[in-house]
């Protein structure tokens, strides 16, 4: 029997269950891969994520060449290309690894109706819990993630499983060529375990304690390897736990945090599974009410990074320039655009999916519904970060902000949260006059707080 292996995000050759079950199962395997020039025209496909994809599609190749196989790459419709790609090798099976986004799971069931005389196997290779295996005594799904992390913790997950040695695939099959692309990560799943390798050595372990400080590399950088599964969570889970046992009792607190995070992935797969509505609504429903300002000019500035928060703007700034961001800031910029600017999470949920480099909807629909104070979090609306105390406290020296925001360089720490607060002479001395240099305060922040507080009593009178 000959069998399609269909990547969509398991873009890796080790711990890949929906390769290793066809090889099981077949005599030879045809791995392929679909472009799909829909995704690519959507408004939440950014450019960067997509060079990181091409670049990661190349390396899985490089794997699959290693292995006496070779990636098959067509583009157009996945039903009808999968369909004719069946037809020319024979195929009468189809594995591929299961997906969870609304987008996604209807896409594939599009395809498994459209293959019907096809034998279809879906594959666990993207999530440690799926997403129906965890439920609440009264058998619904978990909405706070406390509870949820409580029994997460006690799973039993599925261990990961080698790189099959050789991969038989029937040869002379066309395929369609990869453009070029400059990806600004390192691609493939043997950059992901070079980096979760160097992360388990050094900051793993002190990882409770330094994760919330932007301007240290206190933090796994895995994300756009998960969003793509270079690398598996099985593997994340595995390098931590093997980390845990080598440390005493009394230091394991590191990793037991980082641990968690990969909980909190799961967490939000199985909302966005579960409550589909978050993908275009808030969890909350009473929070779709919210008339919001959506002032454009206030917006503009965010997203360029000159809202005059030394703290937001650096974050904007890292955002726009790299694709990435420090989770601390990504609360406090999408606090800020909520709470201080008073747009809709919405605006930067899509801005933040165009510029991520590991954009990825579950997360970054949780995220930022957390930050609204409209998402499954308990944390009550009227919690609002104040962005000069949270600059202070995480970013005590301003070296982050410092070096996302040059204009503040001379600016003495103490002020650099804060720089309104000093002279127009103390500011010309250090060269950073407001207006000039550096951009005047777009709002206040005890003012927006207070309209924050009002737009949100209007529709939340019951909290
Ligand atoms: P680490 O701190 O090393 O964490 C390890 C892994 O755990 C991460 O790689 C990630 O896969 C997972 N993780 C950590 N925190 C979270 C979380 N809060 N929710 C879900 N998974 C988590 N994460 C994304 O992967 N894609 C997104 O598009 C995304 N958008 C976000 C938007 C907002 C507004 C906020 C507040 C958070 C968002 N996050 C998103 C979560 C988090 O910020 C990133 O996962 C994290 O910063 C990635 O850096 P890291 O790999 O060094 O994480």
């Amino acid at each position: 029997k000959t069998s399609l292996v269909w990547f969509r995000r398991a873009l890796r050759v080790t711990d890949n269950r929906a390769l290793r079950t066809a090889l099981a199962a077949s005599e030879s395997v045809v791995p392929v891969f679909v472009i799909d020039p829909a995704i690519l025209k959507r408004p939440d496909t950014g450019e960067r994520r997509v060079a990181f994809l091409w670049a990661g599609l190349r390396a899985l190749d490089t794997e699959l060449r290693q292995r006496g196989s070779a990636l098959i790459v067509r583009c157009g419709e996945p039903a009808q290309e999968l369909a004719r790609l069946a037809e020319e090798t024979g195929a009468t099976a189809l594995y591929y690894g299961q997906e969870y986004e609304p987008a996604g799971k209807a896409r594939d069931q599009r395809v498994v109706e459209a293959l019907r005389n096809l034998e279809s196997v879906a594959c666990r290779d993207h999530l440690l819990a799926e997403p129906e295996s965890l439920a609440t005594k009264a058998g619904t799904p978990y909405t706070v993630f406390t509870p949820y992390f409580r029994l997460w913790q006690e799973q039993a997950f599925l261990a990961p499983v080698a790189a099959p040695e050789r991969i038989p695939t029937p040869q002379g099959i066309a395929s369609e060529p990869l453009p070029e692309s400059v990806s600004v990560l390192p691609a493939g799943e043997r950059a992901a375990q070079e980096q979760l390798q160097g992360f388990a050595r050094a900051a793993l372990r002190a990882y409770d304690t330094e994760r919330d400080f932007p301007a240290l590399p206190g933090t796994s950088q895995l994300s756009a390897y998960l969003k793509l599964g270079m690398l598996s969570p099985r593997q994340a889970l595995g390098a931590a736990r093997q980390c845990r046992e080598q440390l005493p009792v009394d230091r394991r607190a590191g990793v037991d945090a980082w641990v968690r995070q990969l909980a909190w992935r799961d967490f939000y797969y199985q909302i966005l599974v579960h409550f589909p509505h978050v993908a275009t609504g808030s969890f909350k429903p009473k929070f779709d009410a919210l008339a919001w300002p959506n002032d454009p000019t206030l917006y503009a500035a965010w997203e360029r990074g000159e809202t005059g928060y030394p703290i937001v703007d650096a974050g904007m700034r890292q955002l726009a320039q790299t694709g990435t961001l420090h989770n601390r800031v990504r609360m406090i910029v999408a606090s800020f655009l909520t709470k201080d600017l008073l747009c809709d999470w919405r605006l930067g949920e899509r801005y933040f999916m165009q510029q991520l480099l590991d954009g990825d909807q579950a997360a970054n629909n949780g995220g930022w519904q957390w930050a609204a104070g409209t998402g499954t979090d308990a944390q009550p609306y009227f919690r609002i970060f104040n962005p000069v105390s949270q600059g202070e406290k995480f970013d005590p020296d301003a070296q982050y902000v410092k070096l996302w925001c040059p204009e503040l360089k001379r600016v003495p720490a103490k002020w650099a949260h804060k720089p309104w607060e000093l002279s127009r002479n103390e500011q010309a001395a250090v060269n950073c006059v407001l207006g000039k240099d550096y951009p005047q305060r777009i709002v206040e922040h005890s003012e927006q707080r207070a309209r924050a507080l009002a737009l949100y009593k209007m529709v939340a009178k019951e909290d």
